[in-house]
């Protein structure tokens, strides 16, 4: 079982926090759209041996795809793939794209899962992070998806400046409200290059505060695990049946194929990128060149990767999987690396199963890293 993914690398307008690779001229889209046709039927027996299960359009702001380009997209993938009956197919989506006519479109297309940008409800925090749509749109975008979706995700951000505890509860119950299967919820991060970095080093916006979004991260699980969703990722909770396949897929460490610039694949052993970079991208795929990078995964590679995102979820990491997966020395090395974090309370043990403990959740970044195994030992 593998997933195929597509990044669709244009937006309306920047986000003030965003570091993703997109492009703000829409000039170059269809022509972009034919190269990722073109890298598709290229590399169409990179995963000979595998059934696609998922398909996910991410961006950048996938929803800015018209009808023709998103046949053009599935002609060239059911043509020279091989789909799995039921595959999930999903498409993020920003809450100003959602028009009645587009959410039509897209439920006639082969997409049924949306995920939708929502972010936050509330007014204030949609124009600190200089968000394309405002807070009514949220609320309509979502309405207007349940009208055709039955399997839809929404994004929400924690710990923004000036977010106080009570209009976090806020976003949250108003979330709760609209009934949506999924929710996924990240701390708002403030990355190296981007304007929400400059606002706070010149003093325009307060800095993040670090207790609030870990107060704010509580508030969520509670809330959210006290409503039936189930917390099975760090940041991604679900109700039965609605978990992200795709996620699952990359958690467990199945092979994916990532198309369009700056898209990332893997296959078990090795791990390519393409350029971030549009007129690049088309110009190589035009010469029928694939633009990539490659690295070749050691096993202390993988075993790092196991480590990182297995903590994250609520499977855990499994000592017997350890040891059937990377050898001994592996097993040896976390079995000696795991005794202090249990000691702290950070991650605890049941059955051969390792969890990060509550009080280590905000701190799995730390945790998973103590735990790798460097390859000089
Ligand atoms: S819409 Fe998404 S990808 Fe585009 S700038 Fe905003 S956060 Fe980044």
């Amino acid at each position: 079982m593998a997933s195929i993914y597509i990044h669709i690398p244009f937006c309306k307008q920047a986000c003030h926090y965003c570091d993703f690779h997109f492009s703000t001229s829409l000039k170059k889209k269809s022509q972009l759209v034919s190269m990722l046709c073109k890298e598709l039927v290229l590399r169409k027996d990179e995963l000979p041996a595998e059934e696609i299960q998922c398909i996910y359009f991410g961006g950048g702001t996938p929803s800015l795809l018209d009808a023709e380009e998103l046949k053009q997209l599935f002609d060239t993938i059911y043509t020279h793939y091989r789909i799995a009956e039921n595959p999930e197919i999903t498409l993020e989506a920003n809450p100003d794209d959602l028009t009645p006519g587009k959410v039509e479109m897209l439920a006639a297309s082969k997409i049924n899962r949306l995920s939708i940008g929502i972010q936050s409800f509330f007014e204030e925090d949609l124009k600190l992070m200089n968000r394309a749509h405002n807070a009514k749109e949220a609320l309509e975008s979502i309405n207007l998806a349940k009208a055709y979706f039955d399997n839809i995700s929404i994004d929400l951000i924690y710990g923004i400046p000036g977010m106080s505890a009570a209009r976090w509860c806020e976003n949250l119950a108003k979330a709760l409200k609209l009934k949506v299967p999924h929710i996924s919820s990240y701390a708002l991060t403030v990355e190296p290059n981007t304007a929400l970095h400059k606002f706070i080093e010149k003093g325009k916006i307060k800095p993040v505060d670090d207790a609030a979004a870990k107060e704010h991260f509580q508030i969520l699980v509670s809330t959210l695990t006290a409503n039936s969703f189930e917390h099975y990722e760090f940041s991604n909770f679900g109700k039965p049946g609605y978990f992200s396949q795709n996620n699952m897929a990359y958690w467990l460490g199945k092979p994916y194929l990532g198309i369009g610039p700056g898209a990332h694949s893997f296959d078990r052993e090795t791990r390519k990128w393409n350029i971030s970079n549009n007129p690049l991208y088309i110009k190589a795929l035009e010469k029928g060149e694939l633009p990539q990078e490659m690295e070749r995964l050691s096993t202390a590679d993988k075993f790092n990767e196991y480590i990182m995102t297995r903590l994250r979820t609520k499977y855990g990491v499994g000592i017997v999987e350890i040891a059937r997966k990377f050898g001994d020395t592996y097993e040896k090395h976390f079995q000696k690396q795991v005794i202090p974090l249990q000691k702290e309370e950070l991650i605890k043990e049941e059955d051969g199963v390792y969890h990060i403990t509550e009080k280590g959740k905000f701190l799995s970044d730390g945790i998973a890293a103590d735990l790798f195994y460097l390859e000089a030992e």
